[in-house]
């Protein structure tokens, strides 16, 4: 028997509850692991609450983060004992995830712990983090370098948000980072932004352009905040969109891609490829600081995951919410 989360749904009443889970009704899979932390993700948030239907079958062990040790398999790329992550995939969507001791997965979806962070570091980067890294990469694909001029952070004060500006400031660009909690303002600046702007500014509706201002941006917001964001783009600049925590409509007009040169570039870590997963785990684990990491981290236990969900949800959650799944 193992300790998990599930989602059971009567009628169209979903709820979760901490519960026992015998290891004979794990999923299949070739690769079962003994896992050590998750996290609550935006999504986790979304599933734990049913507040959209991230959840496809039930009952349903969300958490679409995990990292923990193997603990059996049958696939070529991993043994017993060998240190892995989950991101994403579906897992805690469609198939039983990880906010649970016990997971079982495709060996195709996993990486390797890289060897300079431990299971919780990699769960309080999680898919959030995981994510604000597929944008750096993205933004430096595109050639932006920390010479080019201000890099602006949405959401500044979420997952994605606080690990873009730690990732951003120790490659040297000169981040500003835009929040609705003025009270996050110090917080921000140890991550290393230089400049806190109110969100206020950026969620109405705009003109098709504005003065230009950013280099490039990373934007976990969406709607009108993307646009304005586009908006005021320089020259050439890029946009790494990945959330919609303000809206999934995207209200803008084609002048600053046609008129600017601008390059909108679209995120998803669900279903990245592995070669990108794993060049986004060993920057993370080369271009994180530590201690920025930790400084972001608040632990807690499944049972906490309940309640977790509704505040991520609410916008009240700082920075990244760590898992042990075994307290
Ligand atoms: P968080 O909840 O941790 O952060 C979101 C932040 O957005 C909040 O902290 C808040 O920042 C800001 N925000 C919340 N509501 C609003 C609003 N109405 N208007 C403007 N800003 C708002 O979530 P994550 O950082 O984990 O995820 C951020 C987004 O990225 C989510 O939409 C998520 O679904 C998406 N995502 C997408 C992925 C992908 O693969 N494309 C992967 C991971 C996440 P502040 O208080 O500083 O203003």
């Amino acid at each position: 028997m193992f300790k998990a989360l599930v989602i059971s749904k009567t009628g169209d009443q979903q709820q979760c509850d901490v519960r026992e889970v015998n290891d004979a009704e794990l999923p299949p899979g070739d690769v079962t692991i003994t896992i050590e932390y998750s996290t609550i993700n935006y999504k986790d948030g979304l599933a734990i609450t049913g507040k959209a239907p991230v959840v496809r079958k039930f009952p349903m062990i969300p958490g679409i983060d995990g990292a923990g040790t193997v603990r059996a398999s049958s696939h070529a790329g991993f043994k017993p004992g060998d240190k892995v992550i989950l991101n994403g995939w579906g897992v805690g969507e469609t198939h039983w995830g990880c906010l649970a001791q016990q997971a079982r997965l495709r060996g195709d979806w996993l990486v390797s712990l890289p060897s300079l962070l431990t299971a919780r570091q990699a769960m309080s980067i999680g898919t959030a983090g995981y994510t604000a890294m597929l944008c750096v990469l993205a933004l430096e694909k595109h050639g932006l370098t920390p010479d080019g001029g201000e890099i602006l952070v949405t959401g500044a004060a979420g997952g994605v948000g606080s690990v873009a500006i730690a990732l951003l400031a120790k490659l040297g660009y000169n981040v500003i980072a835009s929040t609705g909690r003025a009270s996050e303002a110090e917080y921000l600046k140890t991550l290393g932004a230089v400049e806190i702007i109110d969100r206020a500014t950026l969620a109405a509706p705009g003109k098709p352009l504005s003065k230009e201002r950013w280099a490039g941006a990373i934007d976990t917001v969406g709607s009108h905040t993307l646009a304005n964001v586009c908006a005021a783009t320089r020259y050439r600049g890029v946009v790494a969109a990945c959330g919609l925590a303000q809206g999934m409509d995207f209200p803008s007009s084609v002048a600053p891609f046609i008129l600017r040169g601008v390059t909108l570039v679209g995120i998803d870590s669900v279903m990245a490829p592995r070669e990108l997963r794993v060049e986004a785990w060993s920057r993370l684990a080369r271009d994180l600081d530590a201690g920025k990491l930790e400084a972001m981290t608040r632990e807690i236990t499944l049972a906490d995951a309940i309640p977790a969900a509704a505040e991520i949800l609410a916008g009240k959650v700082r920075g990244r919410l760590v898992v042990n799944v075994n307290a």
